[in-house]
């Protein structure tokens, strides 16, 4: 049987393909539900390394690209969109768009999407040569921005028959995670008033506008009753046209967050009550739409223990002189109580700290941290066992859905954040393929936790 070392040293040879793929995605940044060329452009790279790929049935940029035979299937998860107005020149410390306005990796889905397929040809090398049998599997995972892609791959049925999932996520540190990620609704909130001649006869109109802030004022009270973790948050784009007309259409768009689905579900539905409020008060009607919503992600600490040793075995970045040098220039753009915090959190807090987190966070430093966003991965750990980590790709400091990653994400140190991401996930994957106990101890764990955590996904209306 092959051995994990000649897998890892023949992944060397695989790393120009995988940084070629990471630039390509970057140099063309496409919003969620947009991603056609980074989609088609992973299927040929896969088509043309051997990998059998499949569409998901109404999901055009999601794929599934497999290599191998029977069980076990290791599923590894590729994202690739980016966001809007991210656009930065990659070489530039300070906020420099490469095209004014233009989507960018704001994320490092580049990367996200780069690492995974290196894992997948590393995996598939071994497959190929080591004398093990198995499947690989990438999944081409379109639409995370918009934090319901994977909930949708998951309705149509994208992952059956996959027996443990591999995921990873460029940030600023290197972290294995159990559990993460807050659970998230998306839900709308269209007000219908009348309209009248605001001076004329405003005693004839019914603002829908004011429903719309009464609601805000409810929700702002509401988030002292709700537990400390929750986040409730809201704009709204619709409002009237003239102060003259009183508003008889108002709308306002809000995300409930919080550690469990069960909790976001239970506060969605006080915040509905507030609309409902909201509309009595002000003699308006109101509807509601989700408009999508994810799961947090479900701990799974076999996963996380084998994730751990493969991120504590394998050799992490060495950055040179000029990476750290361009790492502490970008964070000279960051509020200096932003950088101690998150040096305080990883315990990189001393004066001779370089600029990027070196090593693994031990299992204490793992646990005090959080990450506070949401990711549609989590309705994919409701699936099947599944881990998580970051592997730093930036300065720490820097926060996602900024320009500083979209610059770190087309340039050294976030490769090599990337590089050293395919390995830990190539790594991982070997354990589960070659370890069958692994992966059994793995899904017993997913059995106990998913039979207390029922999969109970948002439904978009
Ligand atoms: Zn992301
Ligand atoms: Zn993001």
């Amino acid at each position: 049987m092959m051995s994990k070392q000649e897998m890892l040293s023949a992944m060397d040879q695989m790393d120009p393909e995988v940084l070629a793929v990471s630039r390509e995605l970057w140099n063309h940044p496409e919003t969620s539900g947009e991603e056609q060329y980074s989609a088609d452009f992973l299927r040929s790279v896969l088509r043309k390394n051997g990998f059998a790929v499949t569409d998901v049935p109404g999901m055009p940029h999601a794929f599934r690209a497999e290599y191998g035979t029977g069980a076990p299937v290791i599923g590894i998860l590729g994202e690739y969109d980016a966001l809007p107005g991210l656009s930065q020149d990659a070489s530039a410390t300070r906020h420099q768009p490469l095209r004014e306005g233009a989507p960018g990796h704001g994320c490092g889905h580049n990367l996200l999407g780069g690492a995974s397929l290196g894992a997948a040809l590393g995996l598939k090398y071994m497959l190929e040569h080591g004398g093990v049998s198995g499947t690989v599997r990438f999944y081409g995972c379109p639409g995370e921005e918009t934090l319901d892609g994977k909930t949708h791959m998951v309705a149509a049925h994208a992952f059956d028959g996959c027996d443990a999932a591999l995921s990873w996520h460029p940030m600023t540190s290197n972290t294995p995670y159990t559990g993460a990620y807050l659970a998230n609704a998306s839900v709308r909130f269209y007000f219908k008033g009348k309209t009248a001649h605001a001076s004329f006869s405003p005693h004839l109109g019914r603002s829908a506008l004011d429903a719309v802030e009464l609601m805000s004022v409810g929700a702002n009270y509401l988030r002292e009753h709700v537990i400390d973790k929750a986040r409730i948050h809201y704009t709204t784009d619709s409002g009237g046209f003239t102060p003259n007309i009183v508003p008889d259409r108002a709308e306002s768009w809000y995300y409930v967050r919080a550690p469990r689905i069960s909790d976001v579900y239970g506060i969605l539905d006080r915040l509905k009550d507030v609309a409902r409020g909201a509309a009595l008060m002000t003699g308006t009607t109101v509807e509601f739409k989700t408009v999508s919503g994810c799961c947090e992600m479900l701990p799974n600490r076999v996963m996380e223990k084998i994730t751990r040793n493969n991120m504590e075995t394998i050799p992490t970045p060495v950055y040179t002189e000029a990476e750290e040098r361009f790492a502490a220039e970008l964070l000279k753009n960051i509020p200096p109580e932003q950088l101690a915090r998150e040096r305080e959190t990883y315990g990189c807090d001393a004066d001779s700290a370089p600029a990027i987190f070196r090593g693994v966070s031990d299992y204490e430093t793992a646990r005090r941290a959080e990450l506070p966003g949401s990711s549609d991965s989590g309705d994919v750990s409701y699936n099947m066992p599944m881990s998580l980590f970051t592997a730093a790709c930036a300065p720490l400091g820097a926060t996602s859905h900024t320009w500083i990653i979209t610059a770190c994400a087309g340039s050294g140190i976030g490769e090599k954040g990337m590089l050293y991401a395919a390995r830990v996930l190539a790594g991982t994957g070997y354990d589960l393929l070659t370890d069958g106990a692994s992966l059994k101890a793995a899904q017993e764990e997913f059995r106990k936790v998913s039979a207390t955590h029922p999969y109970t996904p948002i439904q978009a209306d």
